[in-house]
């Protein structure tokens, strides 16, 4: 578990930024980022010149990390993307933004994306009264995501909940903390994506 634990921070220090991948852990000073910006490895602190092909790369593996997607399913979504309405970029994002796991994640229901996927898989959870414990669920407007009744005393969710209780709901999403659930009022924007990617590189990569 530790090194798995470790291995998160290791994604981080190779992408050079913080993907916040640990929850509480990664506001603190124990954050390996804070401690060591340098890739990991016996060559991490030479700093290399990325070429263009490099840079995509990078920004594809970010991505898919922030969101704990494995390549096959990433692709599956770009590929969704591509063929629906709007910017091909944008839609990756907002897609990757309507996992149940995310929403969960934003709802303050889990600490970090990990952990939400881990309480869906659990059967924690269910939208618009039905249990789901798919994490790549994908969520549409109007949906409802609760903690299920039988659920509702969970330490780890109750925990999470006082703990996240600063964090802020972002502007798609509407949290009833009575209820200890959350409304899907739209879809994600750009706007309302605070992931620092440039997701004009991974269309780049992907049309290559
Ligand atoms: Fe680890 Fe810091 Fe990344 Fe969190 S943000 S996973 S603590 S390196």
């Amino acid at each position: 578990m530790s090194r798995y634990k470790d291995e998160q921070c290791r994604v981080c220090r190779r992408e050079g930024q913080k993907l916040f991948l640990k929850g509480s852990r990664c506001y603190t000073d124990k954050c390996s980022i804070a401690r060591r910006n340098y890739a990991p490895g016996q060559h991490g602190q030479r700093r290399k010149k990325m070429s263009e092909y490099g840079t995509q790369l990078r920004e594809k593996q970010k991505t898919k990390a922030f969101y704990g997607v494995q390549e096959k399913q990433f692709r599956k979504y770009f590929e969704m993307a591509s063929v629906t309405k709007g910017v091909t970029g944008e839609r990756l994002l907002q897609i990757l933004e309507s996992r149940l796991d995310n929403v969960v994640y934003r709802l303050g229901f889990g600490v970090s994306r990990a952990q939400a996927r881990q309480l869906v898989n659990h059967g924690h959870f269910e939208v618009n009264g039905k249990k789901v414990d798919i994490p790549s669920y994908l969520v549409k407007a109007g949906d409802v995501v609760s903690v299920r009744e039988i659920r509702k005393d969970n330490k780890t969710i109750k925990e999470n909940v006082e703990n996240n209780s600063s964090r802020p709901i972002p502007a798609w999403l509407e949290k009833d903390n009575e209820k200890l659930s959350g409304k899907v009022i739209r879809l994600a924007s750009r706007e309302d994506i605070d992931i620092p990617v440039q997701e004009h590189l991974i269309v780049e990569l992907y049309s290559k």
